[in-house]
């Protein structure tokens, strides 16, 4: 059973950057404003969070890495209808199969924190022949997670993500967008070892005050601010996004639906073709957009971690997308 859970665990999380991005949702889900997260050797040594949401009850510490444990879902009509991020409680359970998983939290309500270690969804005793349950410890509100020599007992895995740097970079770029996403929250990534850390968010920076940090202020003082509503669908739109006197070299596009960074190879497409009438050729846009729509209309039959989602109309919502950046890029001409 142990190998097939890992075999499972292995499809849902390729990369140390695919973990991180499930442990940032579940931050968020416990409505932290302070993430920090630290990595060694490309998150394949060491890949930790440390946030100060609402943390686990001890009860709960010895079930969360088991397979479809999830707060989130009540009731079977929540399936269609879930507004956060996680949906099918599986990712913990992922990466307690891949790795070392070691957690410690502590609930604003308890005299102090918990910590467990991890290994294939259980608890592990602290001492051999000790027993498999939270240890009481010192510690801050909040949840730190600990995932250590991830793909340790995958070796082709392992073996296929040589570059430490490639993997680092992957992780900066989610912890990025998440912070741009996320105002109103703190994030910071840093290199064990290193003192200063290369994010570097704060809960009061606005949007655009995260874009000119992580981004530079040649993208930050080209934007423009986007903000519709399609109460049919229904569809709302917010973002920022370049003017039509300013490209890069290559396309950014930050995209996020109901709070998830994901892909749409068909949304890049159609932004891309609204531009190609303004932008030099071979050049780009920048683009963050914030789409909310109805989570039924949300493909949820996707993996929790595929980052490329499909919806409802999706030829029609991309049209209006394309719409709303065209008449904006308009305006801003006159
Ligand atoms: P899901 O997010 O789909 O519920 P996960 O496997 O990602 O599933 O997490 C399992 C459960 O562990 C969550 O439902 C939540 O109750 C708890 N959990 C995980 N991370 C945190 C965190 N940082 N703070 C508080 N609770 C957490
Ligand atoms: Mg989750």
């Amino acid at each position: 059973e142990a190998v097939v859970n890992r075999i499972a665990a292995g499809e849902i999380i390729h990369r140390p950057a695919n973990a991180l991005k499930e442990l940032i949702e579940n931050s968020l889900d416990a409505g932290s404003t302070s993430i920090q997260v630290s990595i060694k050797d490309g998150g394949l040594k060491l890949l930790q969070i440390q946030d100060n949401g609402h943390g686990i009850r001890v009860g709960d510490l010895a079930i969360v890495c088991e397979r479809f444990t999830t707060s989130k879902l009540r009731t079977f009509d929540d399936l269609s209808t879930m507004s956060t991020y996680g949906f099918r409680g599986e990712a913990l359970a992922s990466v307690s199969h891949i790795a070392h998983v070691t957690i410690t939290t502590k609930t604003k309500d308890s005299n102090c924190a918990y910590k467990a270690s991890y290994s294939d969804g259980a608890i592990i005793p602290s001492k051999p022949g000790g027993a498999a349950e939270p240890k009481p410890c010192a510690g801050n509100n909040g949840t730190q997670i600990s995932a250590e020599d991830l793909f340790y007992n995958v070796p082709t895995r392992r073996k296929a993500l040589k570059n430490a740097t490639e993997e680092y970079n992957r992780i900066l770029d989610v912890v990025n967008r998440y912070a741009i996403h996320n105002e109103g929250v703190s994030f910071t990534c840093r290199k064990v070892g290193s003192n200063t850390p290369d994010v570097h968010t704060t809960t009061s920076a606005t949007v655009v005050d995260n874009i000119r940090h992580i981004y530079g202020s040649a993208v930050a003082n080209e934007l423009l601010s986007l903000e519709k509503s399609y109460p049919v669908y229904p569809l709302k739109i917010k973002g920022w996004i370049s003017n039509a006197n300013y490209s890069v070299k290559k396309f950014v596009m930050l995209l996020f639906i109901n709070h998830r960074s994901v892909e749409s190879p068909a949304i890049r497409k159609a932004i891309e073709a609204v531009y190609t009438t303004y932008l030099p050729k071979n050049t780009h846009p920048w683009v963050y957009l914030s789409l909310e729509m109805d989570p039924r209309n949300v493909d949820v039959n996707v993996h929790p971690t595929k980052r490329e989602v499909h919806f409802m109309n999706e030829e029609e919502v991309i049209a209006t997308i394309c719409e709303a950046i065209q008449d904006r890029l308009g305006d801003a001409n006159v």
